[in-house]
């Protein structure tokens, strides 16, 4: 069992533009889920891409809609 390994990524809502700051457990791999932004409570697709160093590659904040 792998044990967490919370990275920290800044982006911003795409549905209101506030800054955000996510929590990513990079232990799990790549993975899609949906966040509620905080200030406007829209439901952001978090797409975070993980290498298999558990090492943040890449992330991708989208709009349920789009
Ligand atoms: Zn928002």
């Amino acid at each position: 069992m792998n044990e967490a390994m919370l990275t920290t990524y800044n982006g911003q809502c795409p549905y209101c533009g506030s800054d955000l700051e996510l929590s990513i457990d990079t232990s799990s791999g790549s993975q899609e889920y949906i966040e509620d932004c905080e200030v406007c409570c829209a439901p952001i697709t978090v797409v975070a891409e993980v290498d298999l160093k558990g090492e943040l590659v890449g992330v991708e904040l989208r709009r349920d809609s789009d």
